[in-house]
């Protein structure tokens, strides 16, 4: 079963109240095996984009969705920590400009999809516009529940068009987050992070869990699949979502391009 277990199945409901965000199951060691055996799968990754790169045949688009504190920012650092900057993109989706409220929601979005050797990483994604606006009422109903169709046609677009891509939902508790609010509260370097903002949205909870189970039900297909990672321990976050990348990257049997006719004879002056 491995990783599969976090993997939402096209027609799969999802209960996030019956996914324990503490659970790290799928590691059999303690804390410390599991963080060797990060550095280990680490470099694998590493390892695995520079093939990516150096192929050039293949686009990868992983979209890092979760609330609050979940630890989008520290995944992101830790796990793409030493790959190759040539070849890796973050791209974080913020309150929309003005130009980009003018358009569709996805046009913002679209042009920065990966590339041939591309790894693209979305913090925060398209999926806003079903979840901050569906919860916030940004957009009227009739408008956000046509989206979940777009979006997974979009998807199938960039699929079809040869973009592997892989959706991660950092599940954490909302105790969890509190304590982590508290954390920042209480640390004067990590104020930065802090928003008053944030607290509304802590009230809105339920909504907020409601909108991604929808999200995530309707959108998540054979060819780009969520994953709803458990997320309050992360050590566990980082091992399982290197572990499915890795994985997913080690399918796509890709190999460096063939070398140019003559090398072996070749003597440098
Ligand atoms: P982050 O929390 O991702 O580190 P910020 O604190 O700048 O970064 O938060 C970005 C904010 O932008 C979030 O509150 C998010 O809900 C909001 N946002 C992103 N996309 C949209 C959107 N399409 N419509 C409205 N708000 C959005």
């Amino acid at each position: 079963m491995g990783m599969d277990r976090y993997r939402v199945k096209p027609g799969d409901k999802v209960h996030l109240d019956r996914l324990d965000p503490d659970e790290t199951s799928a590691w059999e060691g303690d804390k410390a095996a599991a963080k060797e055996a990060f550095v280990d799968l680490n470099a694998k990754l590493e390892a695995l984009q520079e093939l990516l790169y150096a192929e050039g045949k293949h686009k990868v688009l992983i979209v890092l969705q979760a609330m609050d504190a979940a630890g989008k920012d520290s995944t992101i650092r830790r796990i793409f920590d030493g790959t190759n900057p040539q070849g890796v993109k973050v791209q974080s989706f913020k309150v929309p400009t003005e130009e980009e409220r003018a358009h569709d929601y996805l046009w913002r979005v679209h042009q920065h999809t990966p590339g041939d050797g591309e790894m693209v990483l979305f913090n925060r994604s398209h999926y806003e516009d079903v979840l901050v606006v569906r919860v916030k009422g940004f957009a009227p109903k009739e408008r956000w529940e046509k989206r979940y169709d777009h979006i997974r046609h979009f998807e199938q677009l960039l699929a079809d068009e040869g973009t592997t891509i892989l959706k991660f939902f950092l599940h954490i508790s909302k105790d969890e987050q509190k304590a982590r609010f508290e954390d920042r509260l209480n640390d004067p370097t990590k104020h930065w992070k802090f928003r008053k903002g944030d607290l509304a949205d802590r009230a809105l909870w339920d909504d907020y869990m409601a909108a991604y189970e929808d999200a995530m039900e309707r959108t998540s297909t054979a060819d780009a699949p969520w994953y709803v990672i458990p997320a309050n321990r992360k050590w566990y976050r980082d091992w399982v979502i290197t572990r499915i990348l890795v994985e997913r990257l080690e399918a796509l049997k890709m190999a460096f391009p063939p070398a140019e006719e003559g090398l072996a004879d070749l003597v440098i002056a």
